[in-house]
């Protein structure tokens, strides 16, 4: 029997076939770790652990890399805004660095009390800066860079089919654009490497050709997944918002550099609802794992609610629903003890 799997670049099921003999590459996007997981972003991460298990089920050797956020993520999509970890820094009076160690630390405890299986490598955008610099270097021997007072930006005009993942309709974003550009020359473009503030110093700041500064957001999964999964590989996963920006910036980075759109199969995780909205951390106001325990639920049992919703689908979260898949849980294991 076929393993299927749905395929957002496609927007369709495709036959499963590894391109390699000896290994499937899945790539997961990671925390940014300026604060504690909420239970949406973990429902992305159930996800991608069944995926991983399904994949090991049907015979395949996986090398699961999931990477670390610990630098130079904005506020906004839009590469303005405050540095998320240095606004959590200062929200807790402690530095970047702690920040970061703590909620990493804190992220793969949750990750292991829902039982979900560590990824093959962890890596640290702080750890591969070098690496990061390098691809904006070759990006810009390519010619499809542009430097302006805060930072260099990737030109989206220059390629073609920017923006196929999200189907983005890139004409009609140019002419119904009502943010601030700034000095980009167009609302798609993104920072490849934000320059340090002037006469200000930055916790995480490092050396560059192009200046004293940090990498933008998108480049560090470029950069980090083409060295341990090479630059085409098989499975790249993130949650929905990823399609349209990250995601999007991924492979447009990527096809510069290599030629490749990074990965054959792009899946994503659908999120969690709470009262008719998305769960956000930006709001404040958010549930973490921690939360239900406290509550005395089991974190197996978020596990099993999870499992009751397809991944494809927005799920709505309520505590009766909650209790009622604790209940469930309850009785499978006392059946399964039960058995002679
Ligand atoms: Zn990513």
């Amino acid at each position: 029997m076929h393993l299927c799997l749905y395929d957002n670049w496609e927007r369709q099921l495709r036959q499963f076939t590894p391109l390699r003999q000896d290994w499937v590459g899945l790539y997961c996007c990671g925390p940014t770790v300026y604060d504690y997981a909420h239970i949406g972003n973990l429902r992305t991460y159930l996800f991608e652990d069944i995926l991983r298990r399904t994949l090991e089920f049907n015979g395949h050797q996986v090398r699961h890399v999931i990477n670390i956020t610990d630098v130079g993520h904005l506020v906004s999509d839009a590469d303005d805004g405050e540095d998320k970890m240095e606004k959590g820094s200062r929200k807790a009076g402690e530095s970047a660095w702690d920040i970061a160690e703590k909620f990493t630390s804190a992220f793969k405890a949750d990750l292991l009390s829902l039982n979900m299986l560590p990824p093959t490598i962890w890596c640290k955008a702080t750890d591969h800066i070098a690496e990061q610099i390098d691809f904006i270097a070759t990006i810009e021997q390519k010619g499809y860079t542009y430097t302006t007072s805060d930072g260099v930006y990737f030109d989206t005009s220059k390629q073609n089919d920017y923006g196929y993942l999200a189907r983005l309709n890139r004409d009609g974003i140019e002419a119904g654009i009502r943010v601030e550009l700034g000095e980009k020359k167009h609302p798609t473009d993104f920072a490849l490497w934000k320059f340090s503030p002037a006469n200000e110093q930055c916790q995480m700041e490092w050396d560059s050709p192009w200046g004293r500064g940090f990498p933008g957001w998108h480049i560090e999964c470029s950069a980090m997944a083409s060295k341990y999964l090479e630059p085409w590989f098989d499975i790249h996963c993130g949650g929905e918002d990823h399609i349209a920006i990250h995601h999007s910036n991924e492979i447009a980075q990527n096809q510069t550099c290599h030629g490749t759109r990074l990965a054959n199969h792009w899946m994503h995780g659908y999120f969690l609802q709470i009262d008719a909205g998305k769960m956000s951390k930006s709001s404040g106001d958010f549930l973490r794992l921690q939360t239900l325990i406290d509550q005395e639920i089991d974190p197996l049992a978020y596990r099993f609610l999870c499992l009751s919703a397809h991944y494809r689908s927005q799920m709505n979260f309520n505590w009766d629903a909650l209790e009622a898949a604790q209940t469930a849980l309850g009785r499978l294991r006392e059946t399964y003890f039960a058995l002679p």
